[in-house]
């Protein structure tokens, strides 16, 4: 079964590594002799409590989050988040900062409208979003209660290369497309979260790192399941958590570990984006939409410039074997998204195509 697998470049949900699926096929039906799934226990059973702190620990001690943040795991969704971060963080001024450089972040801005005083940082929308804000251009306001940006633009392929520096003001940061790409530095960050369904676990599940002396501040009006101190209160658990996910995503960081953890999945982000991104650079056909220097390395967005002969390109291509390289129709043309699990093998591959489509048309 697992050689009629195809590469799926989407942009989430998206792959998971093999041997991932394969170990949770294999404990599908009796998870190390409990006699039951994962997916049938009790959240409150010892053998799930079980799998559960140590997926938490699992990504402490990867992601090196000090011991004053907590790790959430919420259902929300990372959109939920939009609605979540501003309920709880913006009492502190009435105030917050927002860097629009994609849709999501669009999104999120025009949310947190709803509950306060939001100004642009920065905004790449003159530009159609193709490139990062530079740290000397973004209006910075130091009595924001938070400083909001998303690290690696899914939509339009472009990924921060920097932690902006907003002083005391706390950073706020969607990284549900980039996370367990890189190492960071979470000490720098007040809120880090992310959809899983990218670079972490099945959807269903929102993983959100928080400095727990941020929450407790939360407008009055805050929905019981978004407030962040009553879930960090009871560790994730108020009601059932999304149970499967959270032991899915403890399997993959064990893969994350097995394969150089977060340094080693920085290499190999870079191998496959900077061998897609010279071969698209020496084509004829293909341009990127992203500038030199704001490029993702998760999510590379391409076109030939003729609506025709993209889908054209998106139809072989699937008949190849490279499936899901549509792109949004905000960009419109093709995105290759390469998360993690994506083999650099499957890239190499998709470099070939695009060098054979590039010589017959
Ligand atoms: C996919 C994505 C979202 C939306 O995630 P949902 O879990 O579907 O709400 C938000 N932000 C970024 C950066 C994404 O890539």
């Amino acid at each position: 079964m697992s050689n009629s697998r195809i590469y799926n470049f989407s942009a989430g949900p998206s792959m998971l590594p093999l041997s991932v699926l394969e170990r949770a096929g294999s404990e599908i039906t009796n998870f190390q002799g409990s006699g039951m799934s994962v997916m049938e226990m009790s959240h409150r059973s010892k053998v799930f409590l079980d799998i559960f702190h140590q997926t938490q620990e699992k990504l402490r001690q990867l992601m090196g989050v000090p011991q004053d943040y907590r790790i959430l795991f919420l259902q929300t969704g990372a959109s939920g988040q939009f609605s979540a971060i501003p309920l709880n963080l913006i009492s502190r001024t009435g105030k917050a900062d927002y860097a629009v450089t994609g849709n999501f972040s669009s999104l999120a801005c025009q949310e947190a409208r709803k509950y306060g005083q939001i100004s642009l940082a920065a905004d790449t929308g003159d530009r159609n979003h193709c490139y990062i804000p530079r740290q000397s251009t973004l209006k910075l306001d130091r009595d924001a209660s938070y400083f909001y940006y998303c690290a690696n633009n899914t939509i339009f392929g472009t990924e921060w290369d920097y932690v902006p520096d907003t002083g005391a003001v706390p950073l706020v940061c969607d990284m549900s497309s980039n996370i367990l790409s890189m190492p960071v530095d979470v000490s720098k960050f007040g809120i880090i979260y992310a959809g899983a369904q990218k670079n972490m676990a099945p959807a269903g599940l929102t993983v959100v790192i928080i400095k727990e002396s941020l929450a407790g501040d939360e407008l009055p009006y805050t929905p019981l399941m978004m407030n962040y101190q009553t879930m960090i209160d009871k560790d994730s658990m108020y009601n059932t958590p999304p149970c499967w996910c959270i032991y899915m995503l403890g399997l993959v960081l064990d893969w994350v570990e097995e394969n150089g953890g977060l340094e080693g999945m920085e290499q190999l982000k870079w191998r496959r984006a900077n061998m897609l991104y010279e071969t698209l650079d020496a084509s004829r056909l293909f341009t990127c939409h992203a500038d030199k220097g704001s490029r993702s390395g998760m999510n590379v967005t391409f076109r030939t410039g003729d609506e025709a002969l993209d889908a054209r390109f998106v139809q072989e291509a699937a008949q190849a074997g490279f499936v899901n390289l549509k792109g949004h129709r905000k960009t419109g043309g093709m995105r290759a998204s390469i998360y993690n699990a994506m083999p650099v093998e499957g890239v190499e591959k998709l470099c070939e195509f695009i060098q054979s489509f590039d010589k017959s048309n």
